[in-house]
């Protein structure tokens, strides 16, 4: 590649809102033929705001909410912003929890007034060998609004479910839309519940989906795909999205996003919009068919 096209195609890139790490990126990029996007942070605002709160088993509102926010103070996961502020909005005071602990992508267990809580998806549950019951069925309702909704746990035993939504990003339907036309494959991939994902992804006319994937299995998904022999460039936001990042052929992070995404990936879109990636690939082509 000659320097001044790819210093050029950095230049356009950045007036575009679009950070190129360097040449290799910008030539592996030409080549991509499916997209994996996370959804949370990246197809969505990943400010998901607390728009339910459903007690069970005889305990109340005010009560379930108190619990899911005290041990929430504890965690930096954009759900627990959700549930903290939720509770302050509605004016629940919080306890102080000990013996805090994050269960990568399940959700988390403490100690709140000597009690034992945990908070987090039916993968907790499971972990915790509680069984939902009817509960689950409540649950299954607000995921096909597109709702992350979790279990709260109290002393072995389902208190309630708090659910939280998190809107689209206004500019990812369009960018979708040329993205499927420019002939990738898309996928969505997220740590969210299935019966959720699909109900979000539905909505952006995405069709193939990948949910209730740990952070190590994003990595893992790119992969196989490429051992499929496809080229994949993958975008999200999340510290947990790092190694998936590094794995892909091309990583695209979000400047909204966390450092260590950022530091792993070869194109950083500014304002952590997707019509950056439509961008970023006709700048690809051009450069790629003036260097040929
Ligand atoms: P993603 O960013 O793709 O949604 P995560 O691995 O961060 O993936 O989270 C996966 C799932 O784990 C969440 O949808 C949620 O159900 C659960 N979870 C993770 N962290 C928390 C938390 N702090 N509180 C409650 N649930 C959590
Ligand atoms: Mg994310």
């Amino acid at each position: 590649a000659t320097p001044l096209s790819i210093m050029t195609a950095t230049g356009r890139g950045a007036q575009l809102g679009v950070l190129i790490k360097n040449a290799e990126a910008l030539e592996r990029f030409s080549k991509v033929d499916t997209l994996m996007f996370d959804k949370t942070g990246t197809l969505t605002e990943g400010k998901p705001k607390l728009v339910a709160v459903l007690p069970e088993n005889g305990h109340d509102e005010a009560e379930v909410l108190r619990l899911a926010a005290s041990l929430e103070k504890g965690s930096e996961h954009p759900l627990a912003e959700a549930i903290v502020n939720g509770a302050e909005e509605r004016g629940v005071g919080l306890a102080d929890a000990s013996d805090f602990e994050a269960v990568t992508g399940k959700g988390v267990k403490g100690v709140v007034d000597g009690r034992a809580v945990a908070l987090g998806n039916a993968k907790l549950l499971e972990e915790l060998g509680i069984a939902g019951g009817h509960v689950s069925e409540t649950a299954n309702a607000r995921r096909d609004e597109g709702e992350t909704v979790m279990f709260v746990v109290l002393d072995g035993q389902v208190a309630g479910l708090v659910s939280v939504a998190d809107p689209v990003k206004a500019t990812t339907p369009d960018a979708l839309k040329a993205l499927h036309q420019l002939g990738f494959r898309i996928i969505m991939a997220t740590g969210d519940n299935e019966r959720t994902a699909k109900a979000v992804a539905g909505r952006l006319g995405i069709d193939e989906i990948r949910a209730d994937v740990l952070p190590e299995d994003k990595a893992r998904i790119i992969q196989e795909l490429q051992g499929e022999g496809r080229k994949v460039a993958m975008a999200g936001d999340g510290v947990n999205d790092a190694p998936a990042l590094a794995q892909a052929d091309v990583g695209i992070a979000m400047g909204t996003g966390a450092d260590v995404a950022i530091e792993s990936a070869g194109f950083t879109l500014v304002k952590g919009d997707l019509d950056g990636v439509v961008r970023a690939r006709k700048l690809a082509l051009a450069t790629m068919r003036n260097i040929k």
